[in-house]
């Protein structure tokens, strides 16, 4: 019996370069995150974390924040195949998401969700409960984030990025414009765009 996979039912491989994905295995030991800058319709940041061998993802329309004062709208999108980590490119026009894509920065990430007795809570569960704390080893960004489920009100159902407020906080930092460059391949989202044309 075929399961239901959003990815690959919005998606025609014939057309688009993305992975299909599925062969990659996770490393819940050691996980990964991806953060892909999208020039689609509207231009946001694609927020993936690898939960239980998928990359869980939300977007992220003003990217992410080195400030704990402010908050970013990201919204729960489809899961991604391991694979889509490493996609950057161009999705042609007129296909789902079409625009192009840069790996944005990329590494790993661990959970700091613990309970009240300073026992771990796996992700999958603080993914189900709606608030993930974790710290990311990226290029650009470190340290500890928050992704926090609204429960209530007109954004129920969205979710909320939040850097903590450690040593890698920065409220001057503004890494989404200053650091505009794919972590990669060094392309700025026009040589993306001119290299990567499908
Ligand atoms: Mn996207």
């Amino acid at each position: 019996m075929a399961t239901k996979n959003e990815y690959k039912d919005k998606r025609d491989f014939s057309k688009t370069p993305e992975p299909e994905g599925g062969k990659l295995e996770g490393n819940p030991q050691n996980p990964t995150f991806v953060i892909q800058k999208h020039d689609a319709t509207n231009l946001h940041y694609d927020f993936r974390l690898e939960i239980d061998g998928t990359l869980k993802s939300w977007a992220v329309p003003k990217g992410p924040s080195t400030n704990p004062s402010v908050k970013r709208m990201a919204i729960p999108t489809e899961d991604h195949p391991l694979e889509y980590g490493n996609f950057e490119g161009t999705i042609p026009e007129g296909e789902y998401g079409g625009g192009t894509v840069m790996i944005w920065d990329k590494g790993t990430f661990k959970n700091l969700k613990h309970d009240k007795d300073g026992k771990e809570i796996s992700l999958s569960k603080s993914y189900k409960m709606g608030t993930l704390e974790f710290s990311l080893e990226g290029e650009k960004l470190q340290g500890g984030y928050a992704l926090v489920k609204m429960k209530s009100g007109n954004m129920k159902g969205n979710w909320l990025l939040i850097k903590m407020d450690d040593d890698d906080a920065d409220a001057r930092r503004k890494p989404t414009s200053t650091q505009n460059k794919s972590v990669v391949s060094g392309r700025t989202m026009n040589e993306i765009a001119k290299e990567d044309k499908s």
